[in-house]
């Protein structure tokens, strides 16, 4: 069973004479309506700096590709890899795969990532505990987007946020944008890796920041943080104020959604994004904090994107966040944590937007945010759905001023030409309003369920 080492040092805490240096925080004024308060259940597992794992023996299962488009391997079995080795590539626009741990390449197979409902192709890799890197050569930094995009997508950036978009396509498509927005609100509750991130890597962060602002030539950048983490707060402050950079922390209302897209760039920037529109058509580039740091790695010290901070948390004995190679077996993680009872399964990401772990013998990937072993305590059994008594209550807390009555009821009844009136595509699935729904509707569900077939009826 793998064991939870001590923390390595990575970045000091901000020292107490920098602390007084902090400037004021600047205060964000564009309100948007809806959402909702919820216990945040942060101090379960933020209290501990990010600890390293042991993979001695495992077997880890590094992803070919994004899960939208695959690359080809290019290491066979029996071959002996180090740490951040290419062990995959494709077409110029295609996202590379690299070794996540030193080792022996076993075999070339599928496996399923704890957040897809389908296996993808991995490369196996039993490591030899050694975790030795390549040579990380000193980076000839990108010194414009089309360069760094490219980059981006060698190294094998994604967002690291939930949504898994391609770092490089992103930057790709940046040009007209005058504001960089960092997503700094996790307002999910109970996941707290980009808060200890935060905390602990700022100056990495800040770095990143204020190298990307340059590169992409965007005067403004912005960092979102919810108030629920003032010393993620305080770590950014003190970064700025050491390094005279000019990125602006912003606190965020303490209310979710706080950290959706459209949410944050109203909350950040005043501009609104309409249904399906993406942040660059209002010239925004939105990028999430931990996304933000693995550019940093990146791009200062040569390092592909082969780890990830996950929250480890809920009924669990040594709750907690650790950064593990991408491909670590779920299983081997959770053991680690000491789980008490998984009788009511294992939720990956946050309660409100994330998912039932996939399968049991899944692995972890750049989209792991969160492992939360579920308890009766923490998530009581939901009671059986009645029937709607129109109290509107759905609609005061939707972000996406949508009316969820009316497209739960268009959903049941595969109403295709109501579901599109009536907006659905807006629907963030934030699952506020199954949240206060007092008839226990599975209202999110549904729309995520019509969504998908809307999008195979529209393939057909
Ligand atoms: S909250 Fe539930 S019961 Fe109330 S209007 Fe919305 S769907 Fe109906
Ligand atoms: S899940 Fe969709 S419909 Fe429901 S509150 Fe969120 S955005 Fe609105």
């Amino acid at each position: 069973m793998p064991q939870l080492a001590p923390p390595l040092p990575y970045s000091s805490p901000a020292s107490p004479w920098l602390q007084r240096l902090f400037k004021p925080f600047r205060r964000t004024g564009q309100r948007w309506r809806g959402g909702i308060k919820l216990a945040d259940h942060k101090a379960l597992s933020n209290q501990t700096p990010i600890q390293q794992i042991a993979v001695k023996g495992l077997r880890i299962a590094v992803p070919l590709g994004d899960g939208r488009r695959q690359v080809e391997p290019c290491v066979v079995a029996g071959q002996q890899v180090l740490k951040g080795e290419l062990i995959g590539r494709g077409e110029p626009m295609s996202l590379w795969a690299h070794a996540s741990t030193s080792g022996r390449v076993a075999a070339i197979e599928r496996a399923y990532p704890a957040d897809r409902d389908q296996p993808v192709p991995v490369v196996i890799i039993e490591a030899d505990g050694r975790d030795r890197w390549i040579e990380r050569q000193p980076v000839n930094t990108p010194q414009n987007a089309a360069e760094l995009a490219q980059f981006s997508l060698q190294m094998g950036l994604i967002g690291l946020g939930g949504a898994g978009f391609p770092t490089g396509i992103k930057i790709a498509g940046s040009q007209q944008s005058d504001l960089l927005l960092i997503n700094g609100a996790e307002c999910e509750p109970f996941v707290t890796c980009d808060d200890r991130l935060m905390r602990e890597r700022a100056d990495t962060i800040i770095a990143a920041a204020d190298y990307l602002s340059r590169v992409l030539e965007i005067a403004q950048v912005r960092i979102g943080v919810e108030p629920n983490k003032p010393e993620a707060l305080a770590a950014l402050n003190a970064a700025v104020a050491a390094t005279g950079s000019r990125v602006q922390i912003c606190r965020l209302p303490h209310r979710y959604p706080a950290g959706g897209q459209p949410m944050l760039v109203k909350s950040l920037s005043g501009r609104t994004l309409s249904p399906g529109m993406l942040p660059a058509e209002v010239g925004v580039m939105v990028l999430n904090v931990a996304t933000l740091h693995a550019l940093g790695r990146a791009v200062f010290h040569g390092e592909p994107l082969v780890s990830r901070v996950v929250t480890l948390t809920g009924d669990v004995d040594k709750p907690g966040n650790v950064e593990v190679p991408i491909g670590m077996p779920v299983p081997a993680l959770l053991a680690a944590a000491q789980p008490r009872d998984q009788q009511r399964g294992v939720q990956v990401g946050g309660p409100m937007m994330g998912r039932e772990l996939s399968h049991p013998n899944a692995v972890i990937s750049k989209t792991s945010s969160c492992l939360i072993v579920r308890c009766d305590d923490l998530f009581p059994p939901r009671p059986p759905a009645g029937d709607c008594i129109r109290c509107n209550r759905c609609v005061d807390v939707c972000p996406m001023a949508l009316q969820p009555l009316k497209l739960y009821a268009a959903s049941q009844r595969a109403d295709r030409i109501t579901l599109q009136q009536e907006q659905l595509a807006a629907c963030i699935e934030c699952g506020a309003c199954s949240h206060v729904c007092p008839s226990n509707l599975p209202l999110r569900d549904s729309f995520r369920d019509a969504k998908r077939e809307l999008l195979a009826g529209a393939r057909q």
